[in-house]
């Protein structure tokens, strides 16, 4: 299947490309993105056809259908990765927590956070296009903490990638930031910055559009590419854990073939819901998308009145940091596929010049079909946090926000699954606030100790082991000085 772009074609850029082509330069004309040109439909009892069928196997169905042009032995390779999961026959387990509310764990995986859920096999598969190509890519990452450490685990010593990771000096928790600088790869370069993530990204950005950077890169033969959720290679393994959720549902008996579902899903650059909304338009019976913000309420507010503005908006820190966001990438992607490549170049040629876009009213309702939203704050989420440990299930901040959108948005009376992006582990200390009802600044490490001696929770061996592992990458630098030290990276040196 060929993949086309969401705001049309300069005329420079191929008209339609490869899978390949569009996960090694995820970046279409006028700055839009590659979108599949077509979304293949399930064959009929597809669903239940794999009530017995491994995860490995969905997967690799469901990717045969978008006939992606990659070497069945890749995909086997890249798909064996969820054998580091903690249940290799069940990377993603959907569980019940009450009633109609059954949760699916997002963090099973190497760095206890959903990124890993796509990650993990899209850097086995970047990688082997590369080779195939006999290309080398230089991936650049800006991360304010997931993103970061489950990029640099996937790519470590990965052929003919390299990634330099910046990330903000003070602005991650302690095991993010372990996460990233304990990890050992020659091809793997993090560095931390004196400033916040804003700034990160601003330098990345800046380097990205630097021609003397560019000159360096194309002199050693180096390409950049991305592993953002711009880059359809994640999405595409973002689709198939709701198919997952589904028919674990069908296989606990909890539904009936057919039968409708919610889905709760806490966002941020709207790649996790984009997948299930791509999962409803290839067959999956879902009522509705119900998208949960916190206090950076963008979607919430896009998706409720049809206006997406930004004008006067700042981004506020939060303790579901992963969802604070003002300009939310894949949004783009639904746009595109209610309302075609026109009105998409339209919308976000008018965010780019007036930091705002207004639909019509048609065009909001249409959008309410598939979608409702609702924010919440960290004071909401401390109480759930708490309400819910109470009934033996610890979660995390981001995954506290679906409560919200479960109390609230609900039309109907039918099963619903909220997602779990992160394991506790990685956000303890706020965890242990909302336990504790109070304000004390633990550090990862005491939170981490309390939580798993008080509440019997159990630490998994990479979190464990981070607090006394070995730093490879202990650089911090100034914003000015990062393209020297990512050029001298990229020259061995
Ligand atoms: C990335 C992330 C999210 C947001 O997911 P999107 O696909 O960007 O909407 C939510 N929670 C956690 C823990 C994350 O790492």
């Amino acid at each position: 299947m060929n993949f086309v772009e969401t705001r049309g074609n300069d005329g420079i850029k191929p008209v339609e490309a490869s899978f390949s082509h569009a996960i090694l330069n995820p970046s279409a004309s006028f700055g839009g993105l590659y979108v599949p040109k077509y979304l293949p439909m399930l064959e009929e009892n597809f669903i239940k056809n794999h009530i017995n069928k491994s995860y490995k196997e969905l997967a690799y169905n469901i990717l045969k259908a978008f006939e992606i042009d990659i070497e069945e032995e890749e995909i086997n390779k890249a798909l064996s990765l969820y054998d580091n999961f903690d249940d290799a026959s069940n990377p993603c387990p959907v569980v019940r927590v009450k009633d109609d509310l059954f949760v699916h764990e997002q963090y099973h995986g190497p760095t206890r956070a959903f990124k890993d859920m796509a990650l993990q096999p899209f850097g086995s598969i970047l990688s082997s296009i590369a080779k195939k190509r006999d290309e080398h890519y230089l991936i650049l990452a800006a991360t304010s903490g997931d993103t970061g450490p489950a990029a640099l685990n996937t790519f470590k010593n990965k052929e003919n990638i390299q990634v330099a990771c910046l990330y903000p000096e003070g602005g991650t928790s302690d095991v993010q930031k372990l996460q990233m600088v304990c990890e050992d790869g020659d091809n793997l370069k993090v560095i931390g910055i004196h400033g916040n993530f804003d700034d990160a990204q601003t330098a990345l950005k800046n380097l990205l559009s630097s021609q003397s950077f560019k000159d360096e890169l194309e002199k050693d033969g180096i390409k950049l590419s991305a592993a953002n959720s711009v880059n359809f290679g994640r999405i595409i393994f973002q689709i198939i854990y709701h198919f997952w959720s589904y028919i674990q549902l069908l296989k606990q008996n909890e539904i009936a073939d057919g039968e409708k579902i919610y889905l709760v899903v806490p966002s941020g650059n709207f790649g996790n819901v984009l997948g299930a909304f791509y999962a409803q338009e290839m067959g999956l019976p879902i009522e509705k998308l119900l998208v949960a913000s916190n206090e950076n309420n963008i979607l919430t507010e896009w998706i409720n009145t049809g206006i997406y503005d930004i004008r006067d908006k700042e981004l506020k820190l939060t303790n579901s940091p992963a969802m604070d966001i003002l300009k939310s990438s894949n949004i783009e992607r639904i746009i595109y596929s209610l309302y075609g490549e026109k009105r998409t170049k339209e919308f976000f040629d008018d965010l780019n010049d007036k930091k705002i876009f207004v639909m019509t009213e048609e065009e909001t309702k249409k959008l309410q079909e598939y979608f409702s939203a609702v924010n919440s704050d960290d004071k909401y989420g401390a109480k759930i946090i708490k309400e819910f440990l109470d009934d033996g299930y610890l979660m995390d901040p981001h995954t506290a926000t679906c409560l919200k959108a479960y109390e609230t948005l609900k039309e109907k009376a039918l099963k619903t699954v909220i997602y779990s992006t992160a394991e506790w582990t990685k956000f303890s200390p706020t965890v242990l606030n909302a336990l504790n009802e109070n304000n004390i600044s633990y550090s990862d490490k005491e939170a981490l100790e309390i939580i798993s001696k008080e509440y019997n929770a159990k630490l998994p061996k990479s979190i464990k082991e981070l607090f006394s592992s070995k730093i490879n990458h202990d650089l911090i630098i100034n914003k000015e000085d990062i393209e020297t030290q990512i050029v001298n990276f990229i020259k061995g040196s």
